[in-house]
């Protein structure tokens, strides 16, 4: 059996799940409250419901490998009525989950974690934004090692690839390739970057939403390289995965403040996946990723995630121009 089979396996099952919740509620988005969180970013009921149902499979699966996930459930367990309406939905993917169970899976994701070892990092709904405007938006799950990711999973389940229907889910296991499985049919195949070369032909991805990224210095980078075509702006590590199956060639991500530190769990999975398709990410300065320091990327500063042919000019232009 291949390495992390078994890992993968009820990684991708959980993610599934997941994502029919995420989708039965987007579906139904009107009378769904986005609860304001104190970083003021919206949580609805399926960001809990989703953390939910992943840290109860992945916990029960692995009970020794924490998992650090973007939400608790202090908010529920003082909000009944809320609390309520999570647990209905979740009960319908998950029989026999107990409302303890369910709030103790919540919570499971906002235990400390040696970040040096071994441990999974979940983003439940990656880019809310986008999935309250019926948009895209992930479910990330990755496993890393020692600072490293060793397994990645993308649920995108408005992410029509080649004409899926319910979606695509993109996963890689380190060494063994990226994969866009047709969430519909349940089959998967290989993806890779583009080969593109020449900066003119290309296109970049980039955030929708102005206040998580600069905007205005990518601009600067793209016209620099000479890129020509607008900006593909899509939102949550469905960016990754553009790049992965070269529907874009190059993912720019600089914070509009120079103290923002990226979440773990905003980038795992999709640097795993550019990376297995061909592709390379580092941060704007070139350094790797390290996931080994916490619950931020506090070593990086911007993220690059390109086809790999064009990170080299593009860090050049970075040092240029930001
Ligand atoms: P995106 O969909 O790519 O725009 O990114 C969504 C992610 O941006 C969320 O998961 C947040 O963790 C993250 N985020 C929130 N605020 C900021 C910010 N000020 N700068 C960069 N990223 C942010
Ligand atoms: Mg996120």
């Amino acid at each position: 059996m291949m390495e992390y089979q078994r890992e993968l396996d009820v990684a991708i099952a959980a993610v599934q799940k997941a994502a029919g919740l995420c989708t039965k509620v987007q579906k139904t988005l009107v009378g769904v409250e986005a609860i304001e969180k104190k970083d003021r970013s919206p949580v609805t009921i399926a960001d809990l419901g989703s953390q939910a149902l992943i840290c109860a499979d992945i916990g029960s699966a692995f009970p020794e490998t924490a998992i650090v996930g973007e939400e608790d459930a202090e908010m529920l367990r003082a909000n009944e009525a809320v609390s309520s309406q999570v647990y209905d939905l979740v009960k319908e993917f998950h029989v026999e989950m107990s409302r303890d169970d369910m709030l103790s899976a919540i919570d499971a994701g906002a235990c400390e974690a040696d970040f040096t070892g071994r441990y999974w990092t979940v983003d439940p709904i990656d880019g809310t934004k986008g999935f309250l405007r019926g948009e895209q938006y992930a479910i990330a799950l990755a496993l890393v090692e020692d600072g490293e990711v060793v397994l990645g999973i993308l649920g995108c389940p408005n992410y029509a690839l080649g004409g899926a229907t319910a979606g695509t889910l993109f996963y890689a296991v380190k060494g063994r390739g990226a994969f866009a499985r047709d969430s519909a049919t349940g089959e998967s195949r290989k993806i890779s970057v583009d080969g593109l070369s020449d900066p003119s032909k290309a296109r970049f991805c980039e955030s929708v939403e102005a206040a998580h990224a600069s905007h205005d210095e990518h601009a600067m980078i793209s016209a620099q390289l000479g890129i020509t075509q607008e900006p593909y702006r899509i939102d949550s590590q469905a960016k990754y995965a553009s790049v992965a199956c070269g529907a874009a060639s190059l993912y720019l991500r600089l914070p509009r403040s120079k103290e923002y530190r990226e979440k773990i769990w905003d980038h795992a999975a999709g640097a795993i996946v550019v990376s297995e398709a061909g592709g390379r990410v580092s941060d704007f300065s070139g350094k790797p990723l390290d996931f080994s320091l916490g619950r931020k990327l506090v070593d990086n500063q911007g993220i690059l995630a390109t086809n790999g042919c064009l990170h080299d000019r593009t860090l050049e232009v970075i040092a240029e121009v930001v």
